[in-house]
């Protein structure tokens, strides 16, 4: 169960998708001033070494971060919102903007931009990067001068724990799903949370990582976010990027974004990233984007 270690993953193509979708959500939701719930149920370790064992091991930053920074700087082009935001919140742990070292994984990027008066309530259960992450976000409250937010970082299960959040008092609120999948009873957790979680409070915005795969649980959780959403009548966004052919020997190929109640202008945000991120991450004839939105911006 604990064999799954976010710092092999970091900064690749997946997590290019979801940090991006997730802080464009975060900024279109800080256009009003109402404080905001923030949950993250499976936080990760914070901040990513990207020349430490495990990154050097899988070299996935190269197909993620990394070549979306080389494009960025050789084009010299000027690029899209989403991307720029995305780019300069990570350049702030990065000396050089040609040579990115350090990647601030989710629970890093929502502390990142928390504001005074929203909470953030981080759930990562593994026992080496629970303190990993507990020791980064002591480090940049210090080091900010953040100690007076209200942040709780527990060490237990985020799919039962993120109910007991919820609705926040200010009716506003994000919390983003972020399993590894390893364990294939992650793709039952994840409908699971979400069903006592829009009980609990429907207009809430959640966030859904998801793999494409070809195993028969990968290919069912779109189908059953989707009837799920139908079903309680919530509005949806899905937005997927794949950057090359999927084989079973090359890894990770594809992943998509589910997005229930997207903030008015996400799409829209995603509609200018997608095709960006092809063209700067796509590897062969198979890379691909897709957008789908159930509102119209
Ligand atoms: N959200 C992180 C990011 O975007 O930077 C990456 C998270 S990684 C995909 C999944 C994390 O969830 C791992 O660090 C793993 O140890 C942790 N984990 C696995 N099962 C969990 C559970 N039930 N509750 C909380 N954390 C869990």
């Amino acid at each position: 169960m604990f064999s799954y270690r976010h710092g092999f993953h970091a900064g690749n193509h997946a997590d290019v998708l979801k940090h991006i979708t997730l802080l464009a959500t975060i900024r279109l939701l800080h256009k009003k001033p109402t404080p905001l719930l923030l949950i993250d149920t499976h936080a990760g370790a914070g901040l990513y070494d990207l020349e430490d064992r495990f990154a050097m091991t899988s070299q996935e930053a190269h197909e993620g971060i990394l070549a979306l920074n080389t494009y960025y700087q050789n084009k010299n082009i000027s690029v899209p919102q989403g991307i720029d935001d995305y780019l300069q919140e990570i350049l702030r742990h990065n000396l050089s903007k040609e040579q990115i070292r350090y990647y601030p994984g989710s629970s890093q990027l929502f502390l990142q931009t928390l504001r005074q008066d929203d909470k953030l309530r981080l759930f990562e259960l593994h026992p080496s990067d629970f303190p990993l992450l507990q020791k980064d976000i002591k480090h940049y409250q210090q080091s900010q001068n953040l100690a007076r937010q209200d942040i709780q970082i527990q060490h237990s299960n985020g799919f039962n724990g993120l109910k007991a959040f919820l609705p926040p008092p200010t009716r506003r609120g994000l919390c983003l799903i972020d399993p590894s999948y390893e364990d294939q009873q992650d793709y039952l957790f994840v409908m699971r949370a979400l069903e006592s979680a829009i009980k609990r409070f429907a207009t809430g915005v959640y966030l859904v990582w998801y793999p494409i795969l070809t195993n028969k649980n990968a290919q069912n959780l779109p189908k059953k976010l989707q009837a799920f959403c139908t079903e309680k009548n919530l509005p949806y966004l899905q937005a997927e990027l794949q950057i090359k052919q999927m084989t079973t020997s090359s890894g990770l190929a594809a992943s998509g974004m589910w997005v229930i109640n997207p903030p008015w202008q996400l799409q829209q945000m995603l509609e200018d990233v997608l095709p960006f991120l092809k063209e700067a991450l796509g590897l062969d004839q198979a890379a691909n984007t897709r957008l789908f939105s159930t509102t119209e911006d």
